[in-house]
């Protein structure tokens, strides 16, 4: 049996998009099914913007092409108008109409509808960012977080097949963010609505992405679930990127084992790099675990709580630190040394460049 067949609501393909000559987007694709929420990760300077402009219709392609719907929108020479988009967009700083109610900011997008139907639509997108009761209150009147939903219930009010997001929750503190994208999540599942999300923050898209591409200097190294960007990061770049964790140097026994200071190790994958080259290992804080009897040793040189764990860097005989998570109640003081063990299935590994 084959699998359907789904067409991509938005096609991306091999766009370049230039300032005044310099190259900020170059030779990226993707594809994005529908209903699905993706996003696009990376350090700030990287293009994310420029690709959501460029998606919106606000910035001219160089080179390449845009799809949505199977339609031609974006390509040299030729962009079709934002408003012809079918596009909802939310931005950091919501820019809401200050002199406009809750309501009449979300209605705001919905010119064709009579009134009836506009309220009707109203009532039920601030139902769905739990809102309704605010519908008569000004912007000012609102938190970061409530602004920040008024401001998505905007953008969902006209129904468009597709939303852009451009770090909607940066300018929230941490706790209203995780909360709001949870919430996001939720709601735009809710609507089967496709989406796509950029932010610098991991968190974030690992929070909101079925998929999620990290982006450096205008390219997409790696387009993948959050489970296997962290776990089986592409390249070096992605691997730093993404979550914490140490390189040790070490040398490649066998293709699918390495050895370093800490021992030899197997992993779950097979490299194909010559017997001997000198790699350098991925190890993540989850890779090594406390274990009282091992013969492998190493002392606490820092220590921060995080509730259900402490992270600890260790350090290492040969001077090299590794990062382990413990669990909580294995409380030590730097100083300390402890006996640890390697738990991982993910061998990663990259050839260390001379
Ligand atoms: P991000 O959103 O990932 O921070 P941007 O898409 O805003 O990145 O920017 C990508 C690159 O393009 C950066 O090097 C940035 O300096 C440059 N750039 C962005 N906007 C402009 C502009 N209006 N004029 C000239 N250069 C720009
Ligand atoms: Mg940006």
């Amino acid at each position: 049996m084959s699998a359907p067949v789904t067409s991509p609501l938005l096609v991306i393909k091999d766009i370049e998009c230039r300032y005044d000559g310099r190259e900020a987007v170059r030779g990226l694709s993707a594809h994005v099914n529908a209903g699905d929420i993706v996003c696009l990760l990376g350090p700030s300077g990287c293009g994310k913007t420029t690709v959501l402009r460029a998606v919106a219709g606000f910035h001219n392609l160089d080179a390449g092409e845009i799809r949505i719907q199977g339609v031609l929108v974006s390509r040299a020479g030729f962009t079709l108008p934002p408003e012809r988009r079918s596009l909802g967009m939310v931005f950091q700083d919501h820019a809401l109409f200050p002199h406009l109610s809750v309501a009449h900011n979300v209605g705001f997008g919905l010119r064709r509808e009579g009134r009836t139907e506009k309220a009707q639509i109203v009532s039920e997108v601030l139902e769905l960012v739990g809102l309704a009761d605010m519908a008569e209150r000004y912007p000012h009147e609102l938190s970061g977080g409530q602004q920040q939903r008024v401001a998505l219930a905007r953008a969902l009010a006209p129904r468009p097949d597709l939303i852009l997001m451009d770090e909607p929750f940066s300018s929230l503190d941490v706790e209203m963010r995780e909360r709001l994208s949870a919430e996001v999540r939720n709601i735009l599942k809710t609507r089967g609505t496709t989406a796509v999300l950029v932010t610098h923050d991991q968190h974030e898209a690992f929070a909101l992405g079925d998929l999620v591409g990290v982006m450096h200097e205008g390219r997409i190294l790696q387009w993948d679930t959050p489970y296997n960007l962290y776990h089986e990061p592409s390249c070096r770049f992605v691997a730093d990127f993404i979550g914490q964790g140490v390189f040790l140097p070490g040398t490649l026994l066998a293709p699918d084992t390495v050895e370093t200071e800490i021992g030899v190790y197997k992993g779950n994958r097979a490299y194909t790099w010559s017997k001997g080259t000198r790699i350098e290992v991925l190890l993540r804080p989850d890779d090594i675990v406390p274990d009282s009897g091992s013969a492998l040793q190493a002392v606490i040189v820092q220590r921060a709580f995080k509730g259900a764990e402490i992270l600890y860097t260790l350090q290492l005989p040969s001077g090299g630190r590794l990062l382990s998570l413990f669990p909580s109640h294995a409380d030590h003081r730097p100083g300390e040394r402890v006996g640890i063990r390697v738990q991982a299935d993910h061998l990663v590994a990259f050839p260390i460049s001379s």
